[in-house]
């Protein structure tokens, strides 16, 4: 048996967008640039895609912005934008528990002489619109928290921060909607947000191809130079079937979003209900309601979160962790860590992500397999046994 629960980390292609990407692999190779029959076949098929993704999250097509993926598309947005506003300010702010991916690129404008504010984020991983007036300056040029998180699954109140910012300031507002696109209704005048990321293969469409919302007039310099592409905002020859991967992915996205969400909240409550009726001293981490619909994530006492990896992994079943072991130590995930928990809960970091794709059995079967496999690591630590002589047993 094999059972993918995984999906935070990529999503396995739907068959109707491989079968879509297959022309763009073969015959129709022509560079969207050039000016012939060929190159007009391969520019047709990016604008299509651009104009899907554009009426997904209700912008202009123009306003859309292909990359070589979500980390290029934050990338994008915060150097791009701290280097445009140079001249306004330097100050910028951003959440504790954002990926690397927008995270370190925060670091980076550190080192070059910004300012950034780094916001907390309550038990529940959320961040309180509050903390982002408090931290608006009249030199803020950027403010950038992420839609939904993928160790936690927790969903930011985008709405109530952007209207925060925009009330208070004059900065540009971007939210990381990687994790969340695929299955929120995600609408950039909606969340009043400025820019906004988005990658393929989170949604069952190809990996190596994201974008980045910009809204009309907004100054943001580009990060890659040396070609006319994405109106000289991205240079580089397109990635023609990836983006028409992207576009089917998101056609297909449209149609079956709604539904997707009705199967995935019924596996993900069993998930839960099973977990906490088979196995204790578990700790659920993020927003128990305001969260990604298929995701469950939690920390379980006195074992480590690859351990557990492994083991399921030897019964087929791929899952995740948030901290994971380097050579030398456990890494505790700074998205924990910024939960406040402690450090020894933290390390039993487990996350499930769930695709349309997986079925009830799947989860019975997990159920079964899962307390055997706490039990027999649990068997193993000395805090355990430690623990069970504190309580008498
Ligand atoms: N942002 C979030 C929240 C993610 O979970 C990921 C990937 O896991 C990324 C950005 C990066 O996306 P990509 O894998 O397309 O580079």
């Amino acid at each position: 048996m094999k059972i993918y629960f995984d999906n935070i980390a990529t999503t396995k292609i739907h068959p109707e967008v491989y079968k879509f990407m297959l022309p763009c692999l073969g015959e129709n190779y022509g560079n969207p640039e050039s000016l012939h029959f060929f190159g007009d076949e391969s520019k047709s098929t990016i604008e299509s895609s651009r104009s899907n993704i554009a009426q997904l999250i209700n912008s202009k097509p123009e306003e859309i912005i292909f990359t070589s993926s979500g980390t290029e598309a934050n990338n994008l947005a915060v150097k791009g934008v701290a280097e445009a506003c140079l001249s306004i300010g330097k100050h910028l702010i951003t959440s504790s528990i954002e990926h690397f991916s927008v995270h370190h690129p925060f670091k980076r404008l550190e080192k070059l002489g910004y300012e950034v504010t780094y916001l907390p984020v309550d038990r529940c991983g959320l961040v309180n619109p509050d903390d982002v007036r408090k931290s608006l300056r009249k030199d803020t040029i950027l403010v950038s928290v992420m839609h939904a998180n993928n160790e936690i699954g927790s969903i930011q109140p985008i709405e109530e921060i952007s209207r925060v910012v925009k009330e208070n300031s004059k900065a540009y507002f971007h939210t990381d909607a990687v994790q969340s696109v695929g299955y929120l209704d995600v609408d950039i005048n909606k969340m009043g947000v400025d820019l906004l990321s988005i990658s393929a293969h989170k949604f069952y469409g190809p990996k190596g191809v994201g974008a980045l919302y910009v809204r009309k007039g907004t100054r943001m310099l580009p990060l890659i130079e040396g070609g006319v592409q994405e109106n000289g905002r991205r240079a580089g020859t397109h990635n023609v079937p990836g983006i028409a991967g992207m576009g089917k992915a998101v056609e297909i996205l449209k149609e079956k979003r709604e539904e997707w969400a009705t199967h995935l909240i019924s596996l993900r409550d069993a998930l839960v209900k099973g977990i906490t009726n088979l196995v204790e001293k578990v700790h659920f981490t993020g927003h128990p309601q305001k969260r990604l619909p298929g995701h469950v994530s939690l920390c379980v006492e006195f074992i480590e979160g690859e351990s557990m990896l492994m083991l399921l992994s030897a019964k087929g079943i791929a899952a995740a962790s948030g901290s994971t072991c380097t050579s030398k130590a456990l890494r505790a995930s700074h998205v924990l860590t910024a939960l406040a928990l402690p450090a020894e809960i933290i390390q039993g970091s487990l996350v499930l992500s769930l695709s349309p794709d997986n079925h009830s059995s799947e989860i019975e079967y997990f159920l079964k397999v899962f307390p055997e496999i706490v039990s027999r690591l649990r068997n193993m630590s000395p805090l355990y046994t430690k623990y069970l002589k504190e309580k008498g047993v």
